[in-house]
């Protein structure tokens, strides 16, 4: 027997640099009703170079939407209730692949990839007029972390690439694009798009003018045809199909009705609607982001100007300022695949505990460079202040600090640029259920630390954006929908004087870290 009907329900793929999740919620409560997770590979070729493989992240969403449904069949809950589909993605990541077969004509070049680096360098010194031709237009500072570089690299060493281009088969996407192509039908009809969130990732999209900018394509040589078409972040995209005979079928036809980057969803699913609300998700990197509402603020101090949301074709675009940071639960990943100090990432927590201090020792993972507020590609990871006292358990308390000590950094360049200091620091991602992380956090802000007690924010956000589209309208975008939510707060609890010789002495081990590739 089914279960009295729930109200409409909306799934979420949720995508992100470590997995894949698809998540399905009560469109009338936020509840999270049933969700599946799979780990996705990184693979790393040569030094700083990182890949995914398109196809395996596009089979984990099928395996995950398939097991949740299942999930919710032994909760006897109906999937017809499912009436719209969300997407969110890590951004920048780029794939380009063959339209005629679906085939992906290289693995996708994730965002941390460093192999840019000479590209960057040619390309800052041929940029016309003034340095600020490329940040006026995108809000991003010429980097290797943006998809067109990325793109560009892949156009002048992929032969296969090359070829598709020519003979007008080649397709361009971020994650976003590449799911939302193969859900609705792939080869068979897909729609090839994207929404402004992720576009504005790209370092070609203009946003002022919310399109793709002219100049910039010719400035980085990427031909137009290639690029997806951009829609807003709330509005149906097109219906799932699927071609094969995978239990993922069952949600044929519904709509896919809302996209966003994965850092706008967790703003969106914190609810930061208003102008100076704020959050800082904490995955593979740190993000932080800042609601500016419908100004596009630029930084005197190493952010980036970035598209938030626009909820709707005919909705206001919002934007925010944000700090990014390459390597946060990166570096426990690290710990745990490279050095192999943990088995599971749960379990640098129990090794942080025990010592409770990571005795002198500072551990900057500038694995790709230094991304917010440095923006400093010279900079390399060091692990500094040993001493023969130390241990494995000093290093993994000094890998979460250093996480903390990084969000410090973007939270104070932030406060500049706004000139009002964030009261406290709403937070989420997967680091978030590290209990001493939170704690050494709060210690090191100085300032209350709070977690949503459903930490899935990324996906509720895209499952907002889905549910409230127009044509679907089953969530409604109103705050007090979630008044409900309950929150987990952290307060400081060493005095600011000690919490501020940790952070300079911090500060002179990044210094450290810099110059080290030349
Ligand atoms: P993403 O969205 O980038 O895929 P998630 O939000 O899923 O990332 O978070 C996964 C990251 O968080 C991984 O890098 C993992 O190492 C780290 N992580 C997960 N659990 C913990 C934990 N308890 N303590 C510290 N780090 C963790």
């Amino acid at each position: 027997t089914k279960k009295a009907i729930l109200g409409p329900l909306v799934g979420a793929v949720d995508q992100g640099t470590s997995s894949t999740r698809f998540l399905v919620f009560n469109s009338k409560t936020a509840e999270l009703l049933s969700h599946h997770q799979v780990e996705i590979k990184q693979e790393f070729p040569k030094e700083g170079w990182v890949e995914q493989d398109p196809k395996e992240i596009l089979q984990s969403v099928y395996e995950c939407i398939e097991k949740t449904c299942e999930k919710l069949g032994q909760l006897n809950i109906d999937i017809s209730n499912i009436k719209a589909i969300g997407v969110s993605n890590q951004r920048e990541t780029t794939v380009v692949w063959d339209k005629l077969t679906g085939e992906p004509l290289y693995n996708a070049v994730v965002w941390l990839d460093l192999r840019t680096q000479s590209t960057v360098e040619n390309l800052s010194k041929r940029i016309p007029g003034n340095n600020n031709f490329v940040k006026s237009k995108t809000g991003l500072p010429l980097s290797t972390y943006f998809s067109a570089v990325k793109l560009r690299w892949l156009l002048d060493n992929v032969r296969k690439v090359q070829k598709a281009v020519e003979e007008n088969r080649a397709l361009f996407g971020t994650i976003d694009s590449w799911l939302i192509w193969s859900l609705t039908g792939g080869v068979n009809g897909g729609v090839h798009c994207t929404d402004v969130t992720n576009a504005s990732r790209t370092m070609l999209f203009n946003i002022h003018s919310l399109e793709w900018d002219k100049e910039l394509c010719e400035f980085f040589e990427i031909p137009m045809e290639i690029l997806p078409n951009v829609r807003s972040s709330s509005e149906i995209y097109g219906l799932m199909k699927i071609s094969h005979s995978l239990k993922a079928g069952a949600l044929e036809g519904v709509p896919i009705s809302g996209c966003l980057g994965d850092q706008s969803a967790a703003l969106v699913g914190q609810m930061c609607f208003q102008d100076g609300q704020a959050k800082n998700t904490y995955g593979t990197g740190c993000f932080l982001l800042c609601n500016t509402g419908h100004k596009c603020v630029f930084s005197e101090h190493g952010l980036l100007t970035t598209v938030a949301y626009k909820l709707g074709r005919d909705k206001p675009v919002y934007y925010a300022l944000e700090g990014s940071v390459a390597i946060a639960g990166a570096v426990i990943r690290w710990l745990r695949d490279n050095l192999g100090i943990i088995k599971s990432s749960e379990e640098i927590e129990k090794l942080a505990k025990e010592v409770g201090t990571s005795y002198g020792c500072y551990f900057v993972p500038a694995f790709s460079g230094l991304y917010a507020p440095y923006w400093e590609p010279s900079a390399r990871g060091i692990i500094c202040g040993l001493t023969q006292f130390t241990n494995k358990c000093h290093i993994a308390f000094a890998a979460l600090e250093a996480v903390c000590f990084q969000t410090r950094e973007i939270l104070d360049a932030m406060n500049r640029d706004c000139g009002i200091p964030l009261s406290h620091l709403q937070v989420d991602g997967g680091m978030t259920s590290n209990k001493i992380l939170m704690q050494l956090q709060a210690d090191i802000l100085y300032i209350p630390v709070v977690k949503p007690s459903m930490p899935e924010t990324t996906a509720l956000g895209a499952a907002m954006a889905a549910g409230a589209a127009e044509g679907v309208g089953v969530w409604s975008l109103e705050p007090e929908d979630l008044s409900a939510v309950t929150m987990e707060r952290f307060e400081p609890q060493i005095n600011a004087e000690e919490s501020e010789i940790r952070y300079s002495t911090w500060k002179k081990a990044v210094m450290k870290s810099m110059g080290w590739v030349t």
